[in-house]
C-alpha cells in the first residue's frame, strides 16, 4: 500500500526529469519498504545516493508525504558499503581448527575488504607519506618494531584506506593468517550483545562472550580496528578493549588502530588505554597538497575511465581542498553530469557541475561557524541549537541554522543532520525548505537570513 504511495510519488516527477537522468539516477533507487515512519531506500553507491538526495528526494519525498498525509523519514542504505566487521583469513584450513570463531559468524554475511583499499591505489604525497610509511613497514613485518601503529587525521583523508591496505598486503603474504578488521563500533556492538546474550544464556545460536573473547582475543593474528574515538566515555567497551589490546600485544599480535585524535586529545578515554596507544608509533595524515590533490584525481579518472584533461583535474584540485573524499565526489559528479549530457568533460562544465560545492570551499565556512553565529544572532544557545528541544524559540533558528549550512557548505543533509546532534536527515531537509519557502514569502526571514549569512561571509 506504502509500497504503491511511494511509487506514484516517484512517477508523479518521472515527467520534470530528463529521460536519461531518470534510467541514470532514478531508476537504480530501490524502496526496500515503508514501515513505522520511515522509508527504506537502497542506492547502488554512496555518490548515488547523495545525488539522489541532492536532487530527487525532496520532491519525491513531498509528493509521498502529502499522499500518506503524513511525516517521514528516509533511510538510504549503500549497496556497494563493506559491511562493518570484516574477516579476511584466507585459509579455509585455519577457519576450521577454530570453531568457536567459526560459531561466531555464523548467520552473518561473509563480508571483505573494499578491494580497491590497497596500497597501490594510495597516492603519496608529503601529508601523508609518513603514515604511508609506517603502514607498508607493519604490513612487511608485523608485530615486529612498532606496536601499535594508530594512525589519526581528519575525515576523509585516507585511514581506513590505509588500515585495509594493511590488511590487504598481510592476507596476501600470509594466506593462513586470521587478519580481523573491524570498526570499533562494530566491535562496541558485539561485546555489547555478547554480554547481554551471557545474561540470558540458553537463547540458542547466540552470540556467547566466550566466543566474543576468541573472536578478537585469541584468533586475530592482526587486528585492524578503525576509528577508536567511537570508544570514548563507553567505559565497559574500554575495559573490554584493554583486555584484547593486552591479550593480543602480549602474544606478539600486531594491532593497528585509526582515530580522528591524538591519543592525549581523545576525549573520555582512560589512562591506562591512552598510554598503551602511544606504545608504537603515531602516524598522521594531514590534507592533500595542491599536487598530491591532482594526481589523487588523475589516478581516480584512470580506475574509473574518466577522460580528465589536466586544466581540469587542476582546476578542481586548486578549488577543492578539504578532503580526498569530496574530491572524489567531485570528480564523480561532474563525469556523470558530462556522461548525460554527452559533453566532454571541460573547465566550463566543471565550474557549472561543481559549483555550489565550489562556492563552499571558497566560503570556507564550517558548519560550527554558522551554528555559533546563529546561536549569537538569536540569543540562544549553541547546546540547544544542537539538541532536541522543539520549542519555536530554538527550532526556528535551528532551521535557520541548518538552511545557511546547506546554502554555505558542501555538506550533505545527512551530514549537516550528524552536526545537528545527530539529527535524521530528513529533518535537515525540510527545515531548509520550510526556510526557502519563508524567505520567499516573509520578507523579514528573508532580511535575517540575509544579514547572518553577510555576517559570516565577512573575512
Ligand atoms: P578516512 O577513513 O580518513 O575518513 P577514507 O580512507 O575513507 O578516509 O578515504 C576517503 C576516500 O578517499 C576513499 O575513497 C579513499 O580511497 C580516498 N583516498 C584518501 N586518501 C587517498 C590517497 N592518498 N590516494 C588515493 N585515494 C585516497
Ligand atoms: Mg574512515
Amino acid at each position: 500500500m506504502s509500497l504503491d504511495l511511494w511509487s506514484e510519488a516517484v512517477a508523479s516527477i518521472e515527467p520534470h526529469v530528463k529521460p536519461a537522468q531518470r534510467d541514470l539516477w532514478l531508476r537504480p533507487i530501490v524502496c526496500l519498504g515503508v514501515a513505522d515512519g520511515r522509508v527504506r531506500l537502497r542506492a547502488p553507491n554512496r555518490h548515488h545516493k547523495e545525488w539522489f538526495e541532492d536532487n530527487f528526494l525532496p520532491s519525491i519525498l513531498s509528493a509521498f508525504e502529502a499522499r500518506a498525509n503524513a511525516r517521514f523519514a528516509v533511510d538510504i542504505e549503500v549497496q556497494e558499503d563493506p559491511p562493518p566487521s570484516t574477516d579476511i583469513s584466507g585459509g579455509s584450513v585455519a577457519a576450521a581448527s577454530r570453531p568457536s570463531a567459526v560459531s561466531f559468524s555464523a548467520g552473518r554475511r561473509e563480508p571483505e575488504l573494499v578491494p580497491r583499499y590497497t596500497f597501490d591505489k594510495f597516492v603519496v604525497g608529503p601529508t601523508n607519506q609518513f603514515a604511508h610509511a609506517a603502514a607498508r613497514m607493519v604490513a612487511d613485518e608485523p608485530a615486529s618494531k612498532w606496536n601499535p601503529l594508530f594512525i589519526y587525521g581528519g575525515v576523509g583523508l585516507g585511514k581506513t584506506h590505509l588500515l585495509q591496505a594493511i590488511g590487504h598486503e598481510i592476507g596476501r603474504r600470509h594466506p593462513d593468517w586470521s587478519v580481523t578488521f573491524v570498526t570499533c563500533e562494530r566491535f562496541v556492538t558485539d561485546f555489547i550483545g555478547s554480554m547481554m546474550n551471557q545474561k540470558r544464556q540458553g537463547s540458542g545460536g547466540t552470540l556467547l562472550m566466550d566466543d566474543f573473547r576468541a573472536r578478537y582475543r585469541d584468533r586475530p593474528d592482526i587486528l585492524l580496528i578503525d576509528d577508536v574515538q567511537f570508544l570514548s566515555h563507553k567505559d565497559s567497551s574500554q575495559d573490554e578493549f584493554f583486555h584484547t589490546f593486552n591479550a593480543l600485544h602480549y602474544a606478539h599480535k600486531q594491532i593497528v588502530l585509526t582515530s580522528d585524535k591524538l591519543p592525549q586529545e581523545l576525549p573520555g578515554i582512560e589512562d591506562r588505554l591512552r598510554s598503551r596507544f602511544t606504545w608504537g608509533l603515531i602516524a598522521e595524515i594531514e590534507s592533500p597538497d595542491l599536487e598530491t590533490r591532482v594526481a589523487i584525481l588523475k589516478r581516480k579518472a584512470e580506475t574509473e575511465r574518466i577522460s580528465l584533461p589536466d586544466d581540469v583535474a587542476l582546476y578542481i584540485g586548486a578549488h577543492m581542498k578539504s578532503n580526498v573524499r569530496e574530491l572524489e565526489g567531485a570528480l564523480l559528479r561532474l563525469a556523470a553530469r558530462a556522461s548525460f549530457q554527452s559533453l566532454p568533460i571541460t573547465i566550463e562544465l566543471a565550474r557549472d557541475a561543481l559549483q555550489k560545492l565550489l562556492t563552499t570551499s571558497m566560503t570556507g565556512l564550517t558548519v560550527e561557524t554558522i551554528q555559533r553565529e546563529v546561536a549569537g544572532y538569536f540569543d540562544v544557545k549553541l547546546h540547544d541549537l544542537k539538541g532536541p528541544r522543539r520549542h519555536r524559540a530554538v527550532a526556528h533558528p535551528r532551521m535557520i541554522a541548518m538552511y545557511l549550512a546547506r546554502r554555505l557548505t558542501s555538506m550533505s543533509f545527512p551530514e549537516i543532520g550528524n552536526r545537528f546532534g545527530g539529527k535524521d536527515h530528513s529533518t535537515v531537509i525540510s527545515a531548509v525548505r520550510k526556510i526557502e519557502r519563508l524567505c520567499a514569502e516573509d520578507p523579514t526571514v528573508r532580511s535575517v537570513v540575509s544579514t547572518i549569512e553577510s555576517h559570516l561571509r565577512q573575512p
